[in-house]
């Protein structure tokens, strides 16, 4: 038997793993305990089917609503967070099931510990990995409580993290999907622009090309040469494709060309990225912090586009800008912009906000834009409470601990 063997180890190195979760446990530290947790899966419609280039290639059907996950956490001390994920086309009932099962786990824990119950979260369901809906289902919980952390102190969460800026610029992106005919695209950006937005971003990726290029000089044309002006393929483009469509695009002078090729082809972007002028934008579809450090390894981006709800939260996402700062690149959340302009005035390089008002009718709050910039309000936490409309389109519940 060779001395390396369990038999002969010393009892106190067996003993470790009983003194790890001994030191888990809570001590005089903590502050407060998770009293309850309420989820609510939440189906929003949307006023007109959404199209864009993964539809009109054949990938998926037109979109008409949008499943979300909000978690409501509630402390011994009074003090309450809410959080929220979402997903699009499927994975809704998918995320909420997967949170009914982990959430039990939480009561009784120190909310304000939440790396800590980001990992117990993740311990909880572990079978199913550390990316995708697992970890979707936990960013709700993670991000009710970075917004309980911040209304306990009673600060905006940028203001809470340390921010750089109380306002982002930002941009549209809701009026210039596929579905959308050209001249209502124009209608749709100049009224973004009257609003405060102050830049347009349009979708493209058709099988026929030529069809992007004519909208595209349309609205640069629309727009003229000074307003930001950007492209999103939604992935839908080879790599020959992409580079052709990108030597196009450079003349247009296009603040950046968005998921120009499948989102997980780090390689490919990264060539883009070297022998194009304009900026290579991506990563919305990516599902966990490991993925994006795949893709800035390659050196695939200019400007990274992680979501919080879809890597896990804000936890995450932090972890996230971290690195990407450290490789100097421009910052554009996707999607969420009640969850992201929080993360975006925290980020040291002047970043972008994607702005949708889809989510407007969840929310009894909404955000201030003007200027070209949406900003920081002075209300603690997120800054949101869930309307009654949301109540209404609430389709199931579950509730644990009192
Ligand atoms: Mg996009």
């Amino acid at each position: 038997m060779s001395n390396n063997s369990l038999a002969s180890r010393p009892t106190s190195a067996l003993a470790a793993p009983d003194a790890a979760i001994k030191a888990l446990a809570a001590g005089a530290a903590t502050l407060d305990r998770i009293e309850s947790v309420k989820l609510s899966s939440i189906t929003l419609p949307l006023k007109n089917p959404i199209s864009d280039a993964k539809v009109l290639t054949g990938r998926q059907k037109p979109m008409t609503e949008v499943a979300f996950l909000f978690a409501e956490i509630r402390t011994e001390q009074g003090h309450e967070g809410i959080g929220f994920s979402y997903s699009k086309r499927a994975g809704g009932p998918a995320q909420f099931a997967h949170a009914k099962e982990i959430a039990p786990v939480l009561i009784g824990e120190d909310p304000n510990d939440i790396a800590k119950i980001w990992t117990k979260l993740v311990w909880a369901g572990a079978s199913v990995g550390r990316s995708g809906v697992a970890t979707q289902a936990i960013a709700a919980v993670d991000i009710a409580l970075w917004d309980l952390k911040a209304k306990r102190a009673g600060l905006p969460i940028a203001k809470l993290l340390g921010s750089h800026r109380d306002s982002v610029q930002t941009y549209n992106t809701s009026g210039g999907f596929l579905h959308t005919p050209i001249e209502q695209v124009l209608e749709n950006a100049s009224a973004s622009l009257a609003s405060g937005i102050g830049g347009i971003k349009i979708k493209v990726g058709q099988p026929d090309w030529k069809q992007d290029i004519a909208r595209l000089e349309k609205v640069r044309e629309h727009l003229g040469d000074e307003v930001p002006l950007m492209v999103d393929a939604n992935q839908q483009w080879d790599r020959p494709t992409a580079m052709r469509m990108g030597r196009i695009f450079d003349k247009f002078n296009l603040i950046w060309i968005e998921e120009p090729l499948d989102a997980y082809d780090a390689e490919g972007h990264a060539h883009l990225a070297r022998s194009l002028d304009t900026s290579i934008a991506t990563g919305e579809m990516l599902a966990s912090v490991g993925e994006h450090v795949r893709l800035i390894e390659a050196g695939a981006v200019d400007i990274i586009q992680p979501d919080a709800p879809r890597i896990g939260g804000i936890t995450q996402f932090l972890k996230l800008a971290t690195l990407a700062e450290q490789k100097h690149l421009q910052l554009a959340p996707h999607f969420a912009m009640e969850i992201h302009l929080h993360l975006a005035a925290v980020y040291p390089y002047e970043p972008w906000v994607e702005h949708f008002d889809w989510l407007d009718p969840l929310f009894n709050e909404h955000l201030e834009i003007r200027d070209g910039r949406m900003h920081l309000s002075d209300r603690p936490g997120l800054g949101f409470t869930l309307s009654d409309q949301a109540r209404a389109w609430t389709v199931g519940t579950a509730e644990f601990g009192k």
